[in-house]
């Protein structure tokens, strides 16, 4: 289908002044090697100190895989270093280490992972993280503050080696291994014992993770008390993370219509899950059971109420930097998760969450180029029979919405696909002009085969950029 969009649209030349293009970070690898040789020595520091003779070698196995692992991700580009987000949410660590003065010779280093997950963990060997997708959900610099401080807590209580060494007594110990004898020489059965040890074995392990949620929750608190940060926002981070999905499931995409062009109707069908083999599972018992622990994993509702016990003190900062600069932080989180999203080729996710965004910043030519290039890869991905490489098979798991994207862009034929694509980008082009938006849509009109489109694109951007880094790229 040939699209005469762009003659209209270049009469009209309405260039819009307030379109904006998110720059995504980049990285500064300078000190990597440092910090890699940190995580080594630290490493090195924890096979020292294991008592648990018995258990030395299955520890020291695991203590090395946990270093290589963090190293490896750190040369896989999946965490940020040296990035204005690393240098703001760093004064932060640092405000809280001045403050508690015990922390100071304990080596804890702090990385931000590019996970879009709201959360944040503690490593166990001094390497704490934070999510950008935890920021890109919170409301303020003291309410990252007490996370920060929760998960250094994890560390100083020794939690998640504690966690190791009792899984592995766990796993080692006569009673299990004397269950795991008896299963495999039953006749009957097998199956569901062996689910049964191990939910009992999680269980029990839940149990102790909750408890140390309540202590990391107590000593954070404590050392947040000890910063210039309000202790009040230790609660307000706790609800926010109680209502992570109720939030996500609020925004809700309305594909028919982001998707319906006069030109090229938005059908119904596309949407009709009928045909689809719809992947629900009964569930077990075992499963249940689990499902009812996990809800309670960040048990938030309990630890808020527990946490309101301890007193706070007035005049206290809930902002110590600048405010708009949090929001700024937490603007870059947001677009950060998109970029990671199609590094990591995680394409049907990262054109949601770039329809989410361009809810909130509809004059963002960033957002719109993601889109245009994640659909030309799907396209060029469904003539190889290859989709699955970048939009995961839909289950039932999934929240919703995000669910109907993944089915919409399976069940788009390539010339779906294109004619989509090339209506969704090119309804921008009077109002992005920059570089990456006019090459992106060079792509998706060649894609369309409308040569007559692609041409005109193609002068323009000769015209603007006579020596733009895409130059080169055109054929
Ligand atoms: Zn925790």
């Amino acid at each position: 289908m040939r699209i005469f969009i762009l003659v209209n649209v270049l009469l009209l030349n309405t260039l819009l002044l307030t379109a904006q293009t998110y720059i995504p970070l980049s990285n500064d690898t300078n000190g990597l090697y440092q910090l890699k040789r940190q995580i080594i020595k630290s490493k090195e520091a924890e096979i020292k100190s294991i008592t648990d003779l018995k258990n030395k070698e299955a520890l020291q196995k695991i203590y090395t895989e946990r270093a290589d692992d963090l190293i490896k991700a750190l040369d896989s580009n999946c965490y940020l270093l040296r990035t204005p987000l690393n240098l703001y949410v760093n004064t932060i660590f640092n405000e809280i280490i001045k403050s508690n003065p015990s922390l100071k010779d304990r080596n804890i280093r702090l990385l931000i992972n590019r996970d879009a997950e709201a959360n944040a963990l503690s490593r166990g060997d001094g390497t704490i993280e934070i999510n950008i997708g935890l920021i890109a959900r919170l409301n303020n610099e003291s309410q990252l503050a007490f996370i920060i401080c929760h998960e250094i807590s994890h560390y100083i209580l020794n939690h998640s080696n504690e966690d190791i060494q009792k899984t592995i007594s766990d796993y080692q110990s006569t009673a299990t291994k004397d269950e795991i004898n008896s299963i495999a020489k039953s006749k009957y059965n097998q199956n569901t014992r062996l689910q049964n040890l191990l939910t009992d074995i999680t269980l029990r392990h839940r149990k102790i993770s909750r408890q140390h949620e309540k202590e990391a929750d107590s000593l954070g608190f404590l050392y947040l008390s000890n910063t210039i940060y309000s202790e009040a926002e230790a609660l307000t981070a706790l609800d926010i993370l109680d209502h992570i999905e109720d939030e996500q499931n609020k925004i809700q995409i309305d594909y028919s219509k982001v998707f319906n062009f006069p030109q090229y109707p938005f059908k119904s069908e596309w949407l009709d899950k009928s045909d689809m083999l719809v992947m629900v599972q009964k569930k077990t018992t075992s499963e249940i059971l689990l499902e009812d622990s996990l809800k309670t994993h960040p048990d938030c509702k309990i630890r808020i109420v527990y946490l309101k016990a301890s007193p706070v003190q007035p005049n206290k900062k809930i902002f110590f930097q600048n405010e708009d600069l949090f929001f700024e932080m937490k603007k870059i989180s947001k677009y950060e998760v998109i970029e990671y999203a199609f590094y990591s080729k995680r394409l049907s996710y990262c054109i949601y969450e770039s329809l989410k965004l361009q809810m909130e910043f509809p004059d963002d030519s960033y957002l719109v180029s993601k889109i245009g290039k994640s659909l030309n890869i799907i396209n060029f991905a469904k003539a190889k029979h290859e989709v699955g490489l970048y939009v995961p098979l839909v289950s039932s798991s999934y929240n919703l919405n995000y669910y109907d994207l993944t089915h919409l862009i399976r069940e788009w034929r390539s010339t779906d696909i294109t004619n989509i694509n090339m209506l969704f980008v090119l309804q921008y082009y009077n109002k992005f002009k920059d570089e990456e938006f006019l090459y992106t849509s060079y792509q998706v009109a060649k894609a369309n085969n409308d040569l007559e489109t692609s041409d005109i694109i193609h002068n323009e951007y000769l015209n603007k950029y006579p020596n733009g880094s895409y130059k080169e790229k055109f054929y």
